[in-house]
């Protein structure tokens, strides 16, 4: 390990990673990748989460091509020289500001997006003009094996290297120096990877999880709003970031909601969901069964079928649930959708600030009042929380 990081910083420090021209040359080798190997990496997203050809290509490969262009176009616009404002110390000289390289990165990637997780910090990096190690999660194993084949047929092999492994192997890298450390998985392990980076005082960029709260109010279009929570809970199994997590409402809402999710799911995956080719798997059955264990003891009101053979949860709603139950102390990462019934708006600000703050915050009214009311609280969170772009901290400090 300590080799394979040591020749990614020797092959930094004989500078070839800097010039503009060379991350240009990279940058257009990957966007090579992604379209010439475009088959093999669908395909190892369907073994890997069962995700269908078109969902897979618009969700991991579309951004990473779009990403790809947006940099290539603006990227010289950001590696110029800013002029800086001169003062009273720096009236006498030339005076503007370079954006460095930082040296070797390490991205540590997860599975619930394993292509793009892993590609689009690489591509930050490597247009900040970096080395990268990049780690993908041993969870998406046919996408972590596709992608160490694959990178070095396109690109500089010293600089830009994939190592494949589970808790050891990331263990010991975690040991090494880098120069930043761009993670995204659950917030445990977050904790370890600060931790290991606090011994070098190596920066790190957290991409972490939570529970996405949703509010739904009783002034609003409820089919839209149902549509709209059924789409993003239910893709790729609900294992994403931002996923509804929960929904909100007064009580006399809850059967209405149920019936409108219960339509929708049907309208998109179909009367049999274990056949539709656009509902995804658990990825393991580690997931699985704590997925599953989230039901004991739930009022089931639609859904609730498993098969631990295929990792097979159906879209589930759960209602009148406990907000002290083991579904709501936990990011649920699966098809689970619990209701909680709260009296109003100000009950559900309450109940969403009384717990850990969310990735996302999604509310469905037409009171306008009542909508500044929920966000107010919030303002805190789209600070803490900017729109994810993992690459940001690596880009020239003007790009972003
Ligand atoms: P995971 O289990 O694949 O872990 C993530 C990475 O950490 C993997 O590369 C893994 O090898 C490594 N790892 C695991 N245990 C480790 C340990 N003990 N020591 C060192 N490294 C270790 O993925 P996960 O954590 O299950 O990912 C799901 C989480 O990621 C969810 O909480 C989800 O919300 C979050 N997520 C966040 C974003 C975002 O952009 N904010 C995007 C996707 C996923």
């Amino acid at each position: 390990m300590e080799q394979l990081v040591l020749r990614a910083r020797a092959a930094f420090q004989t500078g070839r990673s800097r010039p503009l021209s060379f991350r240009l040359q990279q940058l257009r080798a990957l966007q090579r990748m992604v379209q010439e190997c475009q088959k093999e990496i669908l395909g190892a997203l369907a073994q890997d989460l069962h995700k269908s050809e078109f969902n897979a290509f618009s969700q991991e490969v579309v951004s990473i091509l779009g990403e790809l262009d947006h940099v290539l176009e603006k990227l010289p616009e950001w590696v110029a020289p800013e002029p800086a404002k001169k003062n009273l110390l720096t009236m006498m000289d030339e005076a503007y500001v370079h954006s460095e390289p930082l040296g070797v990165i390490l991205i540590i990637g997860a599975w619930n997006y394993p292509f793009v997780l892993n590609i689009q910090p690489l591509i930050g990096a490597i247009a900040a003009g970096n080395a990268v190690i990049v780690k993908p999660s041993e969870l998406s194993e046919k996408t972590a094996t596709l992608l160490a084949k694959i990178l070095p047929q396109y690109l500089d092999k010293e600089l830009y290297q994939v190592i494949n492994g589970g808790v050891k192997e990331t263990t010991e890298l975690l040991k090494q120096r880098f120069d930043h450390i761009l993670y995204t998985g659950s917030t445990g392990v977050g904790k370890i990877v600060m931790e290991a980076a606090a011994k070098h005082l190596t920066p790190v960029t957290l991409e972490l999880g939570g529970k996405s709260p949703c509010y739904i109010d009783k002034d609003c279009n409820l089919d839209i709003a149902c549509r709209r929570v059924t789409w993003g809970k239910y893709m790729n199994c609900g294992q994403i970031c931002i996923a509804p997590d929960y929904i909100l409402c007064e009580p006399s809402l809850q059967s209405q909601i149920v019936e409108r999710i219960k339509e929708t799911v049907r309208e998109f995956y179909g009367e049999e969901i274990k056949k539709s080719p656009d509902y995804e798997r658990i990825i393991n059955l580690h997931h699985f069964k704590r997925v599953t264990s989230l039901l004991e003891g739930q009022k089931i009101a639609f859904g609730g079928e498993t098969d631990e053979a295929t990792r097979y949860i159906a879209p589930t709603v759960l209602t009148d649930v406990n907000p002290n139950s083991k579904v709501m102390q936990e990011e649920i990462f699966g098809p689970v959708l619990p209701i909680v019934p709260v009296k109003n708006a100000d009950e559900a600000i309450q109940f969403i600030n009384q717990r850990e703050k969310p990735l996302a915050l999604y509310v469905f009214s037409n009171n306008n009042k009542e909508k500044k009311v929920l966000l107010m609280p919030f303002v805190f969170i789209s600070e803490l929380f900017p729109a994810p772009k993992m690459n940001c901290s690596l880009l020239p400090k003007k790009s972003y």
